[in-house]
Order: C-alpha cells, then sequence, then structure tokens
C-alpha cells in the first residue's frame, strides 16, 4: 500500500542530549569531522546507512538507545565538547572581527543555487558548490553574509542510465521536514511570509526556511504554501526546469522575493540589514529592482527620485558573472518582462520603460526583442567581476559593446578567481598528515599547513594515496553495481565488478557537466590510443568519469551514451568507468582517490573550473588546457598543460590536435613518472610534484583567500561608497545630478588642440615630453574632469596597445569654457612611441574611467 502523503516526524530528544539536535541543525557538522564522529558514535550503522545524514539518522535511532547514550558519561563528555566547540565558533572573533575596520554590517549573497552538502541537495554544478564553498567560507572567517536562495522541492534530478546508455532523470520529492532547516516565525508562531504581486492573478507567497551555515543564515523562499494556487506552488518545483516563464517566476522570487525575505528577517531576529547585496550570476539580478521600489515608492522608505535610488543601488551591489559562454547568458523575451513588471506587477510604481532600458541590448549586434539579465546585472552594480583573470579578460571583450567608447582594457570588469572550501573537501587523512606535522588547522591563517608538506616522509604519504585510492575504487565498484542494476543486468552477469579498477593503478579523474564545450569524450578520440593507454602492460592508466547533461540537452546525453558503450566494452570496462549521477556525496571520495585531475575544455569557455582545485588539495596533480584557474597558476612544475590549438577554426581538427597532445603528455610524461618507484617502491618524482602542487596552489585555490578579496576588493569599498551616499540620500542625489549634467553637457566637450616640446627628432630614452592640451569643456568645470595623456608603446597601425596614464593639470582658463591643462611625460622605453589625450568624467564616487561611457578623445 502506497501513502498518500508524507511528513517526518522529528524525534523528541531526552534533555540530556538536546546537543544532538543543536549539532545536527547546524550545516557545520558537514566540514567539521570530530562531529560527524560524535553521530557515528551515537550508531555506526545507522549513520553509514543513513548516508551521513545527521537529521535522518536521529529520527531513525530507537529510543532505547537514546536512553542508553543519556546514561553514557563518555558519550556525553563527547558531546559537550562538540556543542562548546560549536558555540565557540559561532561566538569567537574571527579575521573579519580582527582584521577589517569599517567593513560592512552585513552582506546578502544571492545566488539561484547553493550546494553545501548531499543531505540538502538544491544545486547542479560549479555554481551551486562555488556559492556553498562562499557561504562556508564566510562563516569560518567571520564575514557576515547571509545568503538568499530558494528551496526547490525537487532540487536537481538524479542520474542514472538505460540499459543502451541513455541518460534517465528521476526527481524525487524532498520533504522540508527531514532536511536540516527551520521555517522562519514571527513572534505568535506563526510562519513568516513573503508575497510578490504577479499579473493576471493572485500575489505569489512564499514562506522563509533558514539554513544555518556555520555562522551565517542561508534563507531559502518555498512557494510549496497552502494559499498558492497549484501553479504558484510549482514555482518552485526544481532547479533549471520548465520555459522562460518559469525562469522568470522563479527569479522574480529569487531577487524581489529575496530583498522581501531579508527584510523580515532583519524584523524578527535582529539581524543587520545588508549594507552591500552580491548577485552571483544574472538570475538573481532583479534584487536591484526591489531595492529601487523600496527607495522610490515604498511607504516607509526614503521616497528619493529613480535616479538617486539607482545610484544608491549601484553602489551599493556586486556582480559577479560567470560564464563566457554565450548561450549561458540569461535573456529573457523582453515582452515577459513587460507583463511582469508592468500594470499589477512585482514592483507596483517602478516604471516599466527604465526597467526595461536596464536590460536592454542597446547596442551594436543587441537583440532589441530580448531582456539580458547580465547586461542589467552590469547596470544595476557599480563593481562587477569575472571569476579568473581569464576570464575577466574575456568578459571584458564580450561586453565591451556596453562601453562602446573604450577599450577592453578599461571595461569596469575585474576578476577575483574562485576558491574551494579545504575543510569540505579535503580528505581527513591529508589533513591528518599535516596535523601529525604540528599544523593547527583551526587556525584562520592556512599558512602552517602548507609548511608542513615538505615535513611528511614519502612513504607516509604515498601510503595515504593508495587508501585514498582504494576508498574510490570500492565506492566505484558499489556505484558500479547498483547502475548495472538499474540498467537490468543479472547479478550472475557482474562478477567482474568486483575486479574493476585497481588500487594501484594511476587513476585520472573526469567529472563535470556534460555541456559541449567541456568535451566530455575528447579523451575517445581516437578509441584505439586510449585503449592501448588503459592496458598497457606496465603503465596502464584508470579512468574514472561522471557527469550529468541538462535534462534538455540531447546532444549531451549522446555525449554520456558514447562513454557509457565504450566503457560497457569487456576489453576495458575494468579500466574505464562511468559512475551516474554526479553529486557532493561521489565527489567527496573522487577528488582525494584520484592521481591527476582531467580538464579539457574548448578554451576560454571555462570561467574557473573549482573540481581541479579540490583535486589538487588532495594531492591529485592537474592535467588541463591553459583554460580558467589553470592559465593563471599553472607554473611549469605542479600539473601539465594540454597543448591547445587555439588559431585552429575547424573544431574537428581542433579536437584532433588536442586529443593526440593529451595522449602524448599522459604516455610520455604523465604514466612514467607516476611508475618510477624507489627501492622502497615510492615514486619520488612523482611526490616531488605532489608536494610542489600543494605549496604553490595550496594557499591560492583557498575559499578562505577568495573570499578575503571579495571582502577587501569589493564589499568593503562597496560599503564606504554607499555610506558616502547614503546618510540622508543627498550624495546620491548629487552624484545621479552631476551624472545628468555631465551626460547632457558632454556634446560640447573636446580636446581642440594639443601642442608639445622637449622632444626634438632624435628622442632618447630619458627625454621629458610636456604636453599642453587646449580643450573645451562647455558647461562642465575644470573639476569635473580629468584631462589625461596615455603615452606609450606603438603597433604598426599606430595603436598604443597597454598605454600609460597620467592626469594634466589645469593651468590656464579662457572665455567660452575652454582651458589649458599641462604636464610631462618621461619616455622610459626605446621604440616606436606615441601619445593622445582625452577627457573623461571626475568624481571620487566613480569605481571607473568608464562608468558614464563617455570620452572626448583628441582628434587624429
Ligand atoms: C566542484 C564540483 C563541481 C564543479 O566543478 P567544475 O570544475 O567547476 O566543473 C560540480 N559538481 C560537483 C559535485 C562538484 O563537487
Amino acid at each position: 500500500m502506497r501513502a498518500i502523503r508524507r511528513f517526518t516526524v522529528r524525534p523528541v530528544l531526552p534533555d540530556a542530549l538536546a546537543a544532538l539536535g543543536t549539532l545536527a541543525n547546524n550545516l557545520r557538522w558537514s566540514w567539521h569531522p570530530p562531529t560527524q564522529d560524535v553521530f557515528a558514535a551515537v550508531d555506526a550503522e545507522l549513520w553509514e546507512s543513513c548516508a551521513y545524514d545527521p537529521v535522518r539518522l536521529l529520527g531513525a535511532v530507537p529510543k532505547t538507545r537514546f536512553a542508553e547514550l543519556a546514561e553514557d558519561g563518555a558519550f556525553l563528555e563527547r558531546l559537550g565538547a562538540a556543542e562548546a566547540d560549536l558555540t565557540a565558533y559561532l561566538s569567537e572573533d574571527r579575521w573579519y572581527q580582527k582584521k577589517v575596520a569599517d567593513g560592512p554590517r552585513a552582506i546578502g549573497y544571492f545566488s539561484p543555487e547553493f550546494g553545501i552538502t548531499e543531505v540538502l541537495p538544491q544545486y547542479s554544478g560549479g555554481l551551486g558548490i562555488l556559492a556553498g564553498d562562499h557561504l562556508k567560507a564566510a562563516s569560518d572567517l567571520g564575514v557576515p553574509i547571509v545568503g538568499v536562495g530558494l528551496l526547490y522541492r525537487h532540487g536537481y534530478f538524479k542520474q542514472s542510465l538505460s540499459r543502451e546508455g541513455w541518460q534517465q532523470e528521476t526527481y524525487p520529492v524532498l520533504d522540508p521536514d527531514g532536511l536540516p532547516i527551520s521555517l522562519l516565525r514571527g513572534p505568535d508562531g506563526e510562519r513568516a511570509t513573503i508575497s510578490i504581486d504577479l499579473p493576471d492573478g493572485p500575489p505569489l507567497i512564499a514562506r522563509i526556511w533558514v539554513a544555518s551555515v556555520g555562522r551565517v543564515p542561508l534563507l531559502m523562499l518555498d512557494t510549496d504554501v497552502e494559499g498558492n494556487p497549484e501553479h504558484y506552488v510549482d514555482v518552485t518545483d526544481r532547479l533549471y526546469g520548465g520555459n522562460s516563464e518559469h525562469r522568470l517566476r522563479q527569479e522574480l522570487l529569487l531577487g524581489v522575493g529575496g530583498v522581501r525575505a531579508l527584510r523580515v528577517f532583519s524584523e524578527l531576529t535582529g539581524h543587520p540589514a545588508p549594507e552591500v547585496f552580491h548577485t552571483n550570476e544574472g538570475h538573481a539580478g532583479f534584487l536591484g529592482l526591489e531595492r529601487i521600489r523600496e527607495l522610490t515608492v515604498a511607504e516607509d522608505g526614503p521616497q528619493v527620485d529613480f535616479d538617486t535610488a539607482l545610484e544608491m543601488g549601484r553602489a551599493s551591489t556586486v556582480f559577479t558573472t560567470h560564464t563566457p559562454v554565450p548561450a549561458g547568458i540569461d535573456r529573457f523575451p523582453r515582452t515577459l518582462v513587460e507583463q511582469y513588471f508592468g500594470t499589477g506587477g512585482a514592483t507596483p510604481g517602478v516604471p516599466l520603460d527604465r526597467i526595461l532600458a536596464l536590460g536592454s541590448e542597446d547596442y551594436t549586434g543587441g537583440d532589441p526583442s530580448v531582456f539580458n539579465m547580465a547586461v542589467m546585472g552590469f547596470r544595476l552594480a557599480q563593481r562587477a567581476n569575472g571569476v579568473s583573470q581569464l576570464h575577466g579578460e574575456v568578459s571584458r571583450g564580450m561586453f565591451n559593446g556596453l562601453w562602446p567608447a573604450f577599450d577592453e582594457a578599461e571595461v569596469p570588469i575585474g576578476s577575483i578567481t574562485n576558491g574551494v572550501h579545504a575543510p569540505t573537501w579535503v580528505a581527513r587523512e591529508m589533513f591528518d598528515l599535516a596535523v601529525g606535522q604540528g599544523a593547527d588547522t583551526r587556525s584562520d591563517e592556512a599558512d602552517a599547513f602548507w609548511d608542513a608538506v615538505d615535513k611528511v616522509p614519502g612513504g607516509e604519504v604515498w601510503a595515504v594515496k593508495r587508501r585514498l585510492r582504494e576508498r574510490l575504487v570500492l565506492d566505484a565498484r558499489k556505484r558500479l553495481r547498483k547502475s548495472w542494476q538499474d540498467r537490468g543486468a543479472a547479478t550472475a552477469e557482474l562478477k567482474w565488478i568486483d575486479s574493476a579498477l585497481s588500487p594501484d593503478v594511476l587513476t585520472i579523474g573526469f567529472a563535470r557537466r556534460a555541456a559541449s564545450y567541456k568535451r566530455l569524450t575528447l579523451m575517445m578520440r581516437d578509441p584505439e590510443r586510449l585503449k592501448s593507454l588503459l592496458l598497457h602492460p606496465e603503465r596502464p592508466v584508470q579512468l574514472v568519469i561522471a557527469g550529468k547533461a541538462h535534462p534538455a540537452d540531447d546532444g549531451g546525453k549522446k555525449l554520456i551514451q558514447d562513454i557509457v558503450r565504450l566503457s560497457d566494452d569487456p576489453e576495458v570496462r575494468h579500466r574505464i568507468v562511468f559512475l551516474p549521477n554526479y553529486d557532493i556525496a561521489m565527489a567527496k571520495p573522487l577528488y582525494p582517490g584520484t592521481d591527476v585531475w582531467l580538464n579539457n575544455p574548448l578554451r576560454p569557455y571555462e570561467a574557473c573550473g573549482t573540481s581541479g582545485m579540490k583535486a589538487a588539495l588532495n594531492g591529485g596533480l592537474n592535467l588541463s588546457v591553459l583554460d580558467g584557474w589553470w592559465d593563471e597558476w599553472y607554473d611549469g612544475d605542479n600539473g601539465w598543460a594540454i597543448p591547445t590549438a587555439d588559431g585552429v577554426d575547424d573544431i574537428d581538427k581542433r579536437d584532433d590536435l588536442e586529443a593526440a597532445a593529451l595522449y602524448d603528455l599522459i604516455e610520455n610524461d604523465v604514466a612514467p613518472r607516476f611508475y618510477d618507484h624507489d627501492h622502497e617502491g615510492v615514486p619520488t618524482r612523482w611526490l616531488e610534484m605532489v608536494r610542489h602542487t600543494l605549496k604553490s596552489l595550496g594557499p591560492k585555490v583557498l575559499a578562505t583567500r577568495m573570499v578575503r578579496d571579495y571582502v577587501r576588493a569589493l564589499y568593503a569599498p562597496a560599503a564606504g561608497n554607499a555610506r558616502l551616499l547614503n546618510s540622508d540620500y543627498t550624495g546620491a542625489a548629487e552624484l545621479a545630478a552631476w551624472k545628468k549634467r555631465v551626460r547632457a553637457a558632454w556634446g560640447s566637450v573636446r580636446v581642440e588642440h594639443v601642442e608639445s616640446s622637449g622632444v626634438g627628432d632624435a628622442a632618447e630614452v630619458g627625454a621629458v615630453l610636456s604636453v599642453r592640451a587646449f580643450v573645451c569643456l562647455g558647461d562642465l568645470a575644470p573639476d569635473d574632469v580629468h584631462v589625461q595623456v596615455l603615452y606609450g608603446r606603438i603597433d604598426g597601425n599606430d595603436e598604443l596597445a597597454e598605454p600609460s596614464i597620467s592626469d594634466l593639470g589645469l593651468t590656464e582658463s579662457y572665455d567660452g569654457g575652454r582651458h589649458r591643462f599641462d604636464g610631462d611625460v618621461t619616455l622610459d622605453t626605446s621604440g616606436p612611441f606615441g601619445y593622445t589625450v582625452r577627457v573623461i568624467p571626475r568624481n571620487d564616487l566613480l569605481t571607473s574611467t568608464a562608468e558614464l561611457g563617455v570620452v572626448a578623445l583628441a582628434p587624429a
């Protein structure tokens, strides 16, 4: 008999064991092994059979066992210590309290997905895992972030395979009562809600769940509430499912609803209101419109005008773009946005034409019929970044159209390279190696950890790596058996799985979404060559592969099927396996168990990539195309760079060339080094690279480094600007008025005439060039502008490739808005040299030269 409704009854713990509930309901347990040990001590078998889920465990433990534990002095002592440790972790001063003066009191971090632990499956891949790591690192550092996301009833899909190797999707229902989250409630115990007006229907209502990620609260909105019609309940049904309208509703809820949820949260808990809002990818961008509504029309707001509110919002908003793949940019039909933000829409009182203008692709090559969330993201945030240096550069090129008067280098998009949360991703055994050498893993500063790397004897490192490889092999066999059973195989057919993969063979891992640019199947470009590597008599290689294709992406599913078919071949199936359902639970033993992490995207489409960082922290070596983070931190000795055929337009040809280079590297460099053992069976040369990887990459790839960078480069300066504008909004009103005045007057700004002296025909290095620029500023004052000389080496077309820039000073003013600006330039390099002069707007509250998009250049 099948139940028609299910819910989870939470256990009532004896008073003596109340701390177990406290530990289970703060997700810090997920990156804190000593807390996990406490759960294991409750009942080791149940802990395993409940898939290491504390809430499930506590629901499954029999009352008699609780009674026993309540009398068990040793257990109670341990439990008390774990609780005390958590209390200290939640309350003590950490990096942010000690090192950051005048940082924002709170930061709202908005993301459509959060990958924190396998027991809260609210992520699909890299973006979500990154958001999870961001929150955890913020918690460790004491950075006062509040996360804002959605709670999806099905999360993302679970992947399995058909007999033919075709991806199958299932969407198990998650019961919120069985998740480590709790409802936000008012003082009367009533659940707190927010609502959003939708066209053609009643308002959309959502309740607010709170997950505790260490010190960081994560608010998750959920429309599965009584009072919502069925099609509203489905707004939070699943991650990245449905059509544009469904996605728009989700993003409306995340952005507009998210800001409202933050307000309710502050009201009910006294938590400080965010001074900075971080939009993690375009999907959350509507938050900026709700903030404009709060400032312009809300009854309890200051009721400033739109442009003033825009300046307020921009100063306090950070936008991070995450993809250089044009198809990955979030765009809606403009008509849909008209419908949802027009009369009766989500942000009443905010003019629709201004909203449409924010997302409009009104630049060369843009499509007038779409509303572009990334474009709106840039316009609503004064600070924007990509997620690796290379991605920053690619983004500046990609979005140059928004600042057409400026060269790519001055497009105001910076970069902060992603990082990963070590306590989540580093195998405990690896941590213990360092702890054995006296490293303090509790410290905010991880340096001691990396100093320990050289002290651990090679034999010990190697023994640990073998153990981790073996753990992966055992986990992979279990998954393989389950997968074959799902595919309809009989147990008798599966004997071979007992010896699939080996704990002593060079193990290459490859797991990522099956998006086409990631080239899941590049390694099988030449199947015979691949086979010879797998089956090499002395230096075999084994491959562990995983990845999900988007449910609507048949191309991706075909790639998976190709891999699965190859791995079904009895000749090689013990050396190449595809494991269905790549998720955090699979990833945790996967990264530490691999010797080499393979990544072969089509450069430069991998914005950053983080899986290779997780492998590196576990002593894995990267074998990767120079894309994303690897382009930045590969140093020649910490792994291998797969050469790319960047200029080759013929994709087939390019794949052939890059696959051949990959095979060569494995055959000639990777495998020989791995199997080159000394008389004690230790691959000394391999371990040299492992140590170098840990020391060179370890400190850089950490999420704590990333979050510190965000605080210093973006959050704190944004809060500073916002405070300057915010005291009584006059700063913002002045800035808005100034921008309006500058834009209106810009038409008459020109460089009329430039003179120089001091350098004759035979200029030498060290000579000083004096520049005099005569400019017309029309109605603008000299203080409103910078007059700059740009100078340096020029190319064959007289283009200044990377000019130096220096400001000229006002020396004289004449009638009719005319002025003279002077300055000197020292010629410090030999070769072809050139210079030019330009005028740009000047205001201390601007963060980049290109912010207004206007410039006046000296005539050629
Ligand atoms: C780290 C991780 C990702 C993202 O890896 P990329 O290298 O950025 O593709 C995706 N899924 C899981 C489960 C992960 O742990």
